[in-house]
Formats: structure tokens, C-alpha cells, sequence
């Protein structure tokens, strides 16, 4: 007989780290949630999830060893948002088995804001539609209501795929087959029995159904998917919904998203005529007058501060050669996103029966539009022996640059296909390299802030898995990239400061920066990326103090990121109401009686005169309609003459949305506030 003393020194003990330092002893077989109950009933209720030793696992998962151990509440928004929009998945995919016997499961992972899962109806029942949703929705209240653990399990392929092969799930049986042999595959269960739902899954999942608030989701509509994006497999139907720890979460982002509605930028597009767009130039903007008046202010600006910054602006060819793109390394990596050009030699015979021949013969070589503008830039390095003196370089350029995406990717003119960049590429030595960041920083933070942006954050995004570069030149370059940013003061909290693992692109790190605007979304526009393997590549170089051949660091940045996209995000962060300065129209001069028709004419003569951008409106209409009209068209200012003001000499002022009533002053006064307000931010410091 054992005893029991025996039986304890038997047992194995792991040794558990948290996150303040301290460490628990705990038997083997024991869990993240028993850690969680020994520190207390409140965190045990709280906790969602464990990370042990970074990653994310489920809090019922035992121990494999000791462990550092960190456990997930609803305050980790990230991660539990994640697991809870994962649960939802799983909840809907059972939900729709248990409606719609013979619905075959594939995929559903989380997404941004909710989930999806990709099912097969069963035969003959054709694609679900909208008005199944409702019913779905309930059955997943109900799954959840039933409080079912999510529970892990460990199988072999083969016993897998017979499962799935036995419950005619095909979608599944085929996929497992793709899973690497030999390797342990989880499956997991919603509940203990039998019967219960099952999924091919490599979690982590909450504890149980129950976790979830059955108030904080919603589905939201259904789509046609292909079989693994495959349009030769069959088409599947992706029901998709938005979830969110509870349900003030959820209706906040309901109101966001109906606020962002009311925005989109396509719509007011087209009210305030700055621009369209029509499928014979997919993703390509046609600018109209008001809304190239934003782009030329902006841009002025972007000149502006840059010539201010010591940024010299150059121009370079739309069109090179495939084999500059070879050297360059974009053909090899990037191609597919490239559109190529044959340099086809024009015939220039006056036969007319010349005219027969073929345009395009297929032997000519190839050319490329540029993707983006910096091997031309490094060209430009190039030109002439450079001197450390001559550091750093800061070429400029607005560069048009074209590059093909599919055309379901496209959406107005925030993702497009040709679109312009505040692009510019500074040459540096390496000890150069962190003070141009920083300067860089603090230019990047100003422009935001003038063109109302006061929330931004900064991200740090680390080496990728397929990269190009050593270990220790990725170090190097994610180091400079930290240090510039502490430098800067910004590698705090409020500057949203993270490390993002994996994400950098495949030649260098990057400092990403991601606007907030006015109904909290974020935005990615601005980034730098300190670069070593373009020039290398290119075989740039310049002459240092010891007069031997060095390579320059190239810093890649931009600040607004494209034209196009930049515009679309202000259109929609404004609502369409601009700041006076970017305003396409600034001034509406509008009538009461057609007694003030001459007087609206000098009124408006002189702010042309002063450089404002101002209509007349003579119509004979009620000036409420008139208002109105303007309003629509987010004119900001209105100013209103009749019979009095043309026999005083005054206006009166309306403000576009504003409350108060309108201001009556004189002409004089008018030009000169509207025409101070006109000043773009960085000519009134
Ligand atoms: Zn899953
Ligand atoms: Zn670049």
C-alpha cells in the first residue's frame, strides 16, 4: 500500500510564472483556470483565456511543463475579441447544422469586426439568403443559453478524415488530407456527449458557449465564396456577422457603422461633384474641378512643408524596362501586381495596306509602369560620385505609380489601382539614420495636426518570415527604427506605441502610422522603412570621410500615403465639410430679391479679388432652398444679401452647420475674417 505522503512527492510539480513575478507551484494535470480559482472567484469568473509562454491557449488546456503564464480577460480587447469572434463562429456553424440538416461546413474565421463561415447548403436547397438570418440567430442564442463547453481533443488524420467522411462532410475529409501527416490534429467539440458538434480546429476556444453574450452579435448578410477562393471549386455560401464582448460594444458599432454611411466618401463624392469613377479605367479617379481644388491645395501644402524640410522634388518615368525591374528585385517579387507594357517599335509606312499588319507583334521587349518610385529614385542617387557631404539626400517626388489588384479589391478611391503618392526617399549614412527619423516624426506629426488629425498611433512592424537581409541587418534596422521613435518622445501609451511581430515588408522593418478619425476609425497612411537592400542591389554608394566607397541607408517614407486615399479618408473624417482652406467652393454669395443681383456681383468680385473661391447664386429662389442646396453641397460659408445689405454695404453670414444665426457685417470686414481664415495652417505660424 502507498502511502499518502508518497503519493505527493510522486506528483509532479510545474513551476508557474505571472506576470508580476511571482510563481506558483502546481500539480501536473492542473490548468491555466485552476491557477485562476487559487487567485481568486473574481478572476476566475474574468479569465477567457490563458498565454503560456506567449501563446494564446485555452484556459481548460493542463500545463505541459513549467510555464509562464499570463491569463486573458475581457480587458486584453485584442486577444478576446479574437477568441470571442472565433466561439461565434463555431456557434454559427453548429447553429446552421442543427436548421439546416445535410449543410456542409468548411471555414469560418474571425475577422476585423465579427466572423464569418463558409458552408455548402445541402442539396437542392439553393444559397442561404438575408431572410434566413433571423432564425439563425436565434438557434445560436439557444446554443449559447445551453452554456455547452468547448472541449480540445487530439486525433489522428485518418481518424479524421473518416469522421468527416462518415458524416458527409467532403469540404473537411479534403481538407485534413492537406494537414501535414503525423502531426497531431485538434478537434473541438461544443459539449461532452457523443453526439455533440464537432470541428476541425486549431482553437483556442473559450471554456463554454456560455463565455459569450448572446446580445453582442449580429449577423449581418451573406455572400457567395468559392471553395478556397478557387473560382474553378464549387461556390459556397459565407454567412457573415459582427461580435463584440458585450452588447454596448456591439451597438456602438452599429452607430459606427451607420455613421460611416452617412460618410462614405463615394456619396458625398457625388454631392459635392469632386470626382468619379466608371468601369472603362477600373480604379482609376476621374478628378472633376471641385474635387481637384482639394487635391491642388493639398498638394501646395505637401510642397510646401517638404521644401521647408529640406526635401529636394524631382520626377521621374511612369515606364522602365523589365530589366530594371529585374535588378531591382520587383520583377521577381512583385510582378504580378505590375502592369506590363510591350515596347512595341511604331511602323511609320504610308502604305494604307500596311494598316493590316498586327499592332502588336509579341516580340517586343517588355516594359513595366512603375509600382513605385524608388529604384528611379536611387537612379537619380546614382547620377555623379556623392560625398558624405551630401547627406542625407531627400528626394521627392509625387509619383504617379500603377499597380494591378483585382478588381473585387477595389473600393472608390480608397483603393484604387492609379493613385499618387507623397512619396520620398532619404539617403543617409547609418549615423544619420536615427536623427532623420526623428525629424521625420516630428514633420509627420505636425502635417496631421494641421490637416486635423490630432490622434495618431505608431507601430513598429518587426521582420517578416520570407524576407531578404541577415539576422543581424534586420536587428540593426529595427533598432534605429525603435530608438528615432523614443527619441521622438512618441513610444508612449498615447501614441498608441506597439510592436507588430511579422508584419514588416520583405526588405525592411517599418514604422506604420495609423490616423483616428472623427468616429474612431484608424487608418494606415504614414510609414518609414530604413532600408538597406535596394541600394546594395542597385549598387548605390557614396564616398565617406576616409574616402573609401560606403553604402548609403535609404529611408522609404511617406506621410499621407496616396493622394486618392488620403482625400477619401478626409472626405469621410470631414463628412464632406472641409476646412476653409481645402474647401473646393468657399464662398456661396446668394440673394434675396433680385434688387441685390449687382451688389451680390461686387460682393462676390471681391472676394474673387481676395482669393476666395466664391459662386453667386441669383436663382429666383426661396433663400431657405437656397440654404439648403448649399448645405448639401457642404459650401461652408453663405453669405446672404437682400435690399438692405446692398443699401448698407454689409453681408449676412451663415456658417455651414452651425447654430447660431447669421452675422451681419460689413463687406470689408467679411473679405478680410474670410479671407484670414482662408490661410492654410502652416502660412499663419
Ligand atoms: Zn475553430
Ligand atoms: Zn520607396
Amino acid at each position: 500500500m502507498l502511502l499518502p505522503g508518497y503519493m505527493a512527492a510522486m506528483t509532479k510539480m510545474f513551476r508557474i510564472a505571472l506576470p508580476d513575478g511571482s510563481v506558483r507551484e502546481m500539480p501536473e494535470g492542473s490548468t491555466p483556470a485552476d491557477v485562476a480559482a487559487a487567485i481568486g472567484p473574481g478572476l476566475a469568473k474574468a479569465a477567457l483565456a490563458a498565454r503560456i509562454d506567449g501563446e494564446v491557449r485555452d484556459i481548460t488546456r493542463p500545463f505541459e511543463g513549467d510555464s509562464n503564464l499570463a491569463l486573458i480577460t475581457s480587458r486584453d480587447e485584442k486577444d478576446a475579441l479574437e477568441l470571442v469572434r472565433h466561439d461565434f463562429a463555431h456557434v454559427l456553424a453548429e447553429a446552421v447544422q442543427n436548421l439546416f440538416p445535410g449543410t456542409q461546413i468548411t471555414f469560418g474565421p474571425a475577422t476585423d469586426d465579427g466572423f464569418y463561415y463558409d458552408f455548402a447548403p445541402a442539396a437542392g436547397r439553393g444559397p442561404f439568403t438575408d431572410e434566413d438570418l433571423p432564425a439563425i440567430e436565434e438557434e445560436m442564442r439557444r446554443v449559447i443559453a445551453a452554456d455547452k463547453p468547448l472541449v480540445r481533443e487530439v486525433w489522428d488524420r485518418e481518424r479524421v478524415r473518416q469522421f468527416f467522411i462518415d458524416h458527409g462532410e467532403t469540404f473537411k475529409a479534403e481538407w485534413v488530407m492537406e494537414l501535414p501527416e503525423g502531426e497531431p490534429i485538434t478537434m473541438y467539440k461544443t459539449g461532452h456527449g457523443p453526439a455533440d458538434w464537432i470541428d476541425l480546429c486549431r482553437g483556442p476556444h473559450l471554456a463554454s458557449t456560455g463565455k459569450l453574450d448572446p446580445n453582442a452579435f449580429k449577423l449581418t448578410r451573406v455572400s457567395g465564396a468559392y471553395w478556397r477562393g478557387d473560382p474553378k471549386n464549387p461556390m459556397l455560401s459565407r454567412i457573415y456577422g459582427t461580435a463584440w464582448l458585450n452588447k454596448k460594444e456591439l451597438d456602438a458599432y452599429l452607430v459606427r457603422l451607420e455613421e460611416a454611411a452617412k460618410r462614405d466618401h463615394r456619396k458625398i463624392g457625388q454631392e459635392m461633384d469632386l470626382f468619379h469613377l466608371q468601369a472603362e479605367a477600373h480604379g482609376s479617379v476621374f478628378w472633376h474641378p471641385n474635387g481637384y481644388i482639394i487635391w491642388r491645395e493639398l498638394e501646395a501644402y505637401m510642397r510646401r512643408r517638404l521644401d521647408a524640410s529640406g526635401y529636394l522634388e524631382v520626377k521621374t518615368p511612369q515606364l522602365m524596362d523589365a530589366r530594371q525591374w529585374e535588378k531591382s528585385g520587383h520583377w521577381g517579387k512583385y510582378r504580378e501586381n505590375m502592369f506590363i507594357v510591350p515596347d512595341e517599335i511604331p511602323h511609320a509606312s504610308d502604305d494604307e495596306s500596311e494598316d493590316d499588319r498586327p499592332i502588336l507583334s509579341g516580340d517586343a521587349d517588355l516594359m513595366a509602369l512603375k509600382p513605385m518610385n524608388c529604384p528611379a529614385h536611387v537612379l537619380i542617387f546614382n547620377q555623379g560620385i556623392k560625398s558624405y557631404r551630401d547627406l542625407p539626400l531627400r528626394l521627392a517626388e509625387f509619383g504617379c505609380c500603377h499597380r494591378n489588384e483585382p478588381h473585387g479589391a477595389l473600393h472608390g478611391i480608397l483603393r484604387v489601382r492609379q493613385f499618387t503618392q507623397d512619396d520620398a526617399h532619404i539617403f543617409v549614412t547609418e549615423d544619420q539614420l536615427v536623427d532623420e527619423v526623428v525629424e521625420f516624426c516630428d514633420l509627420l506629426d505636425s502635417v496631421y495636426r494641421d490637416l486635423g488629425f490630432d490622434s495618431y498611433a505608431i507601430k513598429l512592424a518587426l521582420r517578416p518570415d520570407k524576407r531578404f537581409g541577415s539576422d543581424e541587418e534586420w536587428d540593426r534596422a529595427e533598432q534605429v527604427l525603435r530608438d528615432a521613435v523614443v527619441k521622438a518622445g512618441r513610444a508612449t501609451e498615447e501614441f498608441g506605441w506597439e510592436e507588430l511581430p511579422g508584419e514588416g515588408a520583405f526588405y525592411a522593418p517599418k514604422l506604420e502610422f495609423h490616423l483616428t478619425d472623427a468616429i474612431g476609425r484608424t487608418w494606415q497612411v504614414g510609414t518609414v522603412q530604413a532600408d538597406t537592400v535596394l541600394p546594395e542591389r542597385l549598387d548605390a554608394n557614396y564616398i565617406g570621410e576616409d574616402g573609401q566607397k560606403h553604402r548609403p541607408v535609404m529611408l522609404h517614407r511617406a506621410i499621407i500615403g496616396t493622394f486618392e486615399r488620403f482625400i477619401g479618408i478626409m472626405i469621410e473624417h470631414y463628412a464632406g465639410k472641409f476646412p476653409l482652406w481645402l474647401a473646393p467652393v468657399q464662398a456661396v454669395v446668394a440673394t434675396i430679391v433680385s434688387d441685390a443681383d449687382e451688389y451680390a456681383a461686387d460682393v462676390a468680385a471681391k472676394l474673387a479679388k481676395a482669393g476666395i473661391r466664391v459662386e453667386t447664386d441669383l436663382r429666383n429662389e426661396k433663400i431657405n432652398y437656397k440654404v439648403r442646396e448649399h448645405s448639401l453641397k457642404k459650401v461652408p460659408l453663405l453669405l446672404v444679401v437682400g435690399k438692405r445689405e446692398a443699401e448698407e454695404g454689409t453681408v449676412a453670414l451663415r456658417r455651414l452647420g452651425s447654430e447660431e444665426r447669421q452675422l451681419v457685417m460689413s463687406l470689408d470686414e467679411a473679405v478680410a475674417m474670410i479671407t484670414a481664415e482662408a490661410v492654410p495652417p502652416d502660412l499663419r505660424r
